[in-house]
């Protein structure tokens, strides 16, 4: 049985006093909620939203990371930082950082490895472009970003993982995949996932992500390969949040 995981993204949003503002409102409205719920602020706000958090069941994320424990690496921050702040999550690979900032899948990798030697969960983002997918090459786009992002991941570590799959047509547009495209993605995920990590990969969580909204999510979220979601613009609202985590919730007993 997987514990559904709901995550924040809140991207480049948010100062300090609006991630506390947040934290308050959200935390009455999710209590006891059935699913793991994280939250990845911007690291300018990681200390004072963990601060905001302790005592409650809600982890705090973090939204990059870079593999090296230190150095001259301007402007950089490292696994080691993120444990100092509370961080229990981290996301890697995430299509802005691959597409923006030019992250490769041997990037992702080593990221993903210096997280989990620094008791770091990773949550590993894949997915496909809209040319990709008209292309017919969804399959061949995931399949290689499973393989190269996951490279590094010890075997008996495998279940620990979270992968996020988030086609790259369906961020930040409005437009969702329907349930039916999104699980026929993660039962491929999973799939590829068993032949990488062998029975480890029915325990490894997918989560969906693309315009998760509180109307779009208990369908979603129904699916028997989707494990939870990654949520950018619906996140930074405490109510809209709220409501797709209680909805996650409400299916928690699924598996
Ligand atoms: C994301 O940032 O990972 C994401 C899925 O964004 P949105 O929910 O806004 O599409």
């Amino acid at each position: 049985m997987r514990r559904p995981i709901l995550a924040a993204n809140w991207k480049m949003h948010k100062t300090t006093g609006e991630a506390e503002a947040f934290v308050a409102a959200f935390l009455p409205r999710v209590k006891d909620a059935a699913a793991d719920v994280v939250i990845a602020p911007p690291f300018t706000a990681l200390e004072r939203t963990g601060r905001a958090l302790a005592g409650s069941d809600v982890a705090l994320a973090a939204q990059n990371v870079h593999a090296e424990e230190k150095g001259a690496f301007t402007g950089e921050v490292a696994p080691g930082m993120l444990v100092d702040l509370g961080c229990r999550f981290a996301i890697v690979g995430h299509s802005e950082r691959r597409t923006l900032f030019g992250e490769s899948d041997a990037v992702v990798a080593a990221k993903a490895a210096a997280l989990f030697a620094a008791g770091i969960t990773p949550i590993v983002c894949v997915g496909e472009s809209l040319e990709e997918r008209e292309a017919g090459r969804t399959p061949e786009v995931v399949g290689a970003q499973l393989d190269g992002s996951l490279a590094k991941v010890p075997r008996e570590r495998a279940a620990e993982v979270v992968v996020a799959y988030e086609p790259i047509w369906a961020i930040g547009t409005g437009r969702t995949a329907t349930p039916e495209m999104a699980q026929e993605v993660h039962a491929f995920a999973r799939g590829r996932l068993r032949e990488r990590f062998g029975a480890a990969a029915d325990a490894i969580r997918i989560q969906y992500g693309g315009s998760v909204k509180p109307d779009n999510a208990g369908e979603l979220m129904a699916q028997p390969d989707i494990d939870g979601a990654l949520v950018g613009g619906a996140s930074l609202d405490p109510e809209a949040f709220s409501r797709i985590v209680n909805f996650e919730s409400v299916h928690a007993g699924k598996r």
